[in-house]
């Protein structure tokens, strides 16, 4: 029978986190009731250094559940590295990830389960349908996807953070050491089996997002950056462009001047360009600025997160790297 554990990465989800727990329990329940999942599967919560009293709700859950079980990170580390941190140390033959707001349907566990039973490794939730979000995230999220596919990234379409992983897999994804990690872009790499397990995503029922903008598109260049060196090639070509159609608009400007003689027309046609050319440098500087940063960031190797407590047994502790 497996053992399955549930991580919950939490950041400030005080007003979510009971009924959360709940929902996540009884389909645990139904799960050992059945007999797809044995009884030492559990729910580790991952308190990504809450400030809103999370850890105690996890604490005082514990107490009660000795299901309930987590770790708390000794400072916000993002929602990717809480995820690490509940995937490497939740012991389990299978572990799924899935948002502490319950906008990831928990019914849709028991399909993922099945599909691990089948044979998977890897089993993605995929949203069937996205009304439950603002026409701006649908249409960002579209169009960034987009954009993904033809940076040759592989991406599951409408697939965040709500999927299981098979204990080879979690091993896998160890090998993937980099600081800033894109999970939606790596998992999809480390190959083996997958299957995907449609659901719908449903509102926030408490608490605001944790991703606002800013973040949302910090999130999106690293996808970008992680996987792709396209933006530096663009920019070769753009420069290319560039020069070529000035080279054509100084033969042009010579001609002009010495088969015509006529002066070169106005001021504009000498700052336009001016202005284009300092726009497109800046442009390309920033671009390669991020990759610099990135290199930089990379280099020093520094841990993904840091454990400061937990609670239950089952856990190897010893956080990330050093
Ligand atoms: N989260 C986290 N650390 C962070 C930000 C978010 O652990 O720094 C968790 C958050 O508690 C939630 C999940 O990541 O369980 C997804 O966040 P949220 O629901 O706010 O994102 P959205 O659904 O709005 O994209
Ligand atoms: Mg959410």
């Amino acid at each position: 029978m497996t053992r399955l554990a549930v991580v919950v990465p939490c950041y400030n989800e005080a007003a979510v986190l009971p009924d959360t727990a709940r929902r996540l329990l009884t389909v645990l329940a139904d799960l050992r009731a059945r007999g797809k999942a044995d009884e030492g599967s559990a729910l580790y919560f991952v308190d990504d250094g809450s400030s809103d009293g999370t850890w105690q709700i996890v604490e005082a859950l514990a107490a009660k559940e000795r299901r309930v079980q987590g770790i708390k990170l000794s400072r916000n580390c993002g929602h990717q590295n809480a995820l690490l941190a509940g995937l490497f140390s939740a012991s389990g033959d299978a572990v799924i990830t899935i948002d502490a707001d319950l906008q990831d349907d928990p019914e849709a566990i028991s399909g993922m389960l099945d599909a691990y039973h089948g044979g998977a490794d890897v089993v993605y939730g995929v949203r069937r349908c996205r009304t439950a979000d603002s026409f701006f995230k649908r249409f960002s999220a579209e169009g960034y996807y987009w954009l993904l596919e033809r940076l040759g990234v592989e991406i599951i379409f409408n697939h965040a953070d709500f999927r299981l992983l098979s204990r080879r897999a979690i091993d896998a994804l160890k090998g993937y050491d980099e600081r800033n990690i894109f999970l939606r872009g790596v998992v999809p790499r480390l190959g083996f089996n997958s299957a995907m397990v449609h659901y719908d995503r449903t509102e926030r029922p408490a608490g605001e997002t944790k991703y606002p903008l800013g973040k949302m598109v910090a999130f999106a260049l690293e996808g970008v950056t992680s996987f792709s060196a396209a933006p530096l090639r663009a920019i070769t070509l753009v420069g290319f462009v560039v020069s070529l159609l000035s080279f054509a608009g100084g033969l042009w400007a010579l001609w002009e001047r010495l088969v015509n003689h006529e002066g070169v027309p106005g001021w504009a046609s000498t700052l336009v360009p001016m202005f284009f050319l300092g726009g497109v440098q800046l442009l390309s500087l920033g671009v390669i600025g991020e990759y610099v940063a990135k290199t930089y960031i990379e280099s020093k190797r520094r841990p993904r997160y840091v454990v400061e407590g937990q609670i239950g047994s089952g856990f190897g502790g010893s956080g990330d790297k050093f």
